[in-house]
């Protein structure tokens, strides 16, 4: 045999263990080792946190269903994708509801978003739903996100506002009431955009974070207060809500009537695009801004 004698093997291998077993007994390097292990740990948590969120986008309705709907489910996909910041599944019927919104099948999401969604909603554990939210996820709704599940009233509770009517469709001037949330930093002081504005009922003004009101009632001019978009706290949830998306030239930038017309130039689409993308991005938890209510 032409290896190394046997006796030469022992050495060998005392001189690579004694330097192992000596660290074994040298605590301070033990405890660097700790260290540099949760070093490590917590590189991978902070890694963990800037992986994309994971969204529902809820599309079903039991009521009016917008014709924008899957405009808007193209434009979240598109935002997800283009930020990088979500990625997006569809529940886009009650049998798509019925597998991805049991309270199992909804531990993977980090969110879900109520895409003009109208009327009871067939959730297979709306109560639950609400907790899953409460529990520290992201939930964000557009527009008619506001007419569903009017009769029940936790839901009303976590949105922070219920839908009660509508007028004629009408050009409104918003004013940005928090010009370093991510949903409205990008707009100046007030936002001009055309659609179907919303008047609201069950709203408190202190227990929301405004983003975007009305001075006055959107089509008659009397003076009020006329919410539009906001956000708040939710147990540890974050809610973020914006009642403009009715119209597919709010929501996309290329989108015109069978003319050839829109109503909305393509800044305002930008600029809802950058005011919903915000908005996710902040309920996720990506994003920081602020969720206190302005009038306590
Ligand atoms: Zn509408």
């Amino acid at each position: 045999m032409n290896g190394v004698p046997f006796n030469k093997v022992s050495v060998e291998r005392v001189k690579i263990i004694r330097p192992i077993l000596e660290f074994m007994k040298n605590k301070s390097l033990r405890s660097s080792i700790a260290c540099f292990s949760s070093l490590i740990c917590a590189f991978a948590i902070s890694a963990q946190a800037a992986m994309p969120g994971k969204l529902l986008v809820v599309t079903v309705t039991k009521g009016f269903r917008h014709s924008s709907i899957p405009t808007a489910e193209k434009v979240l996909g598109e935002l997800g994708q283009k930020s990088g910041a979500f990625t997006v599944d569809y529940v886009r019927n009650d049998q798509e509801m019925a597998e991805k919104m049991t309270l199992a099948a909804l531990r993977q999401y980090d969110g879900v978003i109520f895409a003009n969604t109208t009327g009871d909603l067939p959730l297979p554990d709306r109560q639950g739903f609400i907790d899953w939210v409460k529990s520290g996820k992201a939930f964000v709704a557009m527009h008619s996100g506001s007419d569903t599940f009017h009769g029940f009233p936790p839901y009303i509770e976590m949105l922070g506002g219920e839908f009660q009517t509508h007028h004629a469709q009408v050009a409104v001037e918003c004013i940005n009431q928090d010009t370093k949330h991510p949903a409205t930093r990008h707009l100046d002081a007030t936002f001009r955009v055309f659609d179907e504005i919303y008047i609201q009922k069950n709203f408190h003004r202190e227990q929301v974070h405004g983003l975007l009101a009305l001075n006055a009632h959107p089509n008659d001019k009397t003076p009020g207060d006329y919410p539009i978009a906001w956000c708040k706290m939710f147990g540890k949830g974050r809610v973020f809500y914006t009642s403009l998306g009715h119209r597919e030239d709010v929501w996309d930038p290329d989108w015109t009537d069978k003319n050839g017309k829109r109503e909305n130039s393509r800044e305002v689409s930008q600029a809802y695009q950058k005011h919903i993308l915000g908005g996710i991005q902040w309920a996720l938890g990506l994003e920081k801004g602020d969720a206190t209510p302005q009038t306590k």
